[in-house]
């Protein structure tokens, strides 16, 4: 594969990370915005809402070694192949011994692929940036779902004045949680592992 393919496909396996990390972080982000409860977030439940969220990220940092298949494809797995049938692992030009007389890349076996410090570094370059955009998506997501709400009480009050309380699910990811509202007492979001209302 000729090598403006290959930094294309770096790229595009790229993009395609730092986008599903986007994601990742959105829907961790919603799911912590449902734990941490409440109704609209102030400074300190947005504060838990990005620790959460950066934990979050933390815990999928292991599986970022993905980041460095097009490193071990191009990098190491086409060389060696190519020096294994008697070929440049630069370049492909047949020959053995000494230096290929095309590139003047030694024929030498290719060092084995590891992943080290260097592959941590690319990790975080995506990972950080990508968690820090899907908490501030999250957060805004959560945020216009409570809105939703707010109008859907303000709908459903404008066709029946007598409404003492609506409530739904907040939404997915966060639907492990309810909104609230009743009236004298307004909105609400409580957190899950609130002790249940003793009916009666
Ligand atoms: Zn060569």
């Amino acid at each position: 594969m000729r090598p403006d393919a290959s930094a294309a496909f770096s790229w595009s396996w790229r993009i395609a990370i730092f986008a599903a990390s986007v994601a990742y972080g959105t829907l961790a982000a919603m799911t912590v915005r449902g734990l941490v409860g409440g109704f609209g977030i102030g400074a300190a439940g947005a504060a838990i809402a990005c620790a959460g969220t950066m934990a979050a990220m933390l815990a999928v940092l292991p599986m970022a070694a993905i980041i460095d298949v097009p490193e071990a494809l191009w990098g190491h797995w086409l060389p060696h192949r190519r020096w294994r049938s008697g070929r440049c692992p630069a370049c492909a030009h047949e020959g053995r011994g000494g230096r290929c007389p095309e590139c003047g890349t030694p024929f030498e076996r290719p060092a084995p692929w590891a992943a080290d410090w260097s592959s941590l570094r690319r990790a975080a370059w995506v990972l950080v940036p990508a968690g820090a955009i899907g908490t501030v998506a999250g957060l805004a997501a959560s945020a216009a779902d409570e809105r939703a709400f707010a109008r859907e009480v303000g709908a459903m009050r404008a066709r029946d004045p007598e409404l003492m309380e609506h409530a739904r699910a907040r939404a997915w990811p966060a639907s492990f949680t309810e909104l609230r509202w009743a009236a004298g007492r307004g909105f609400a979001g409580p957190p899950p592992f609130e002790s249940p209302k003793i009916p009666g």
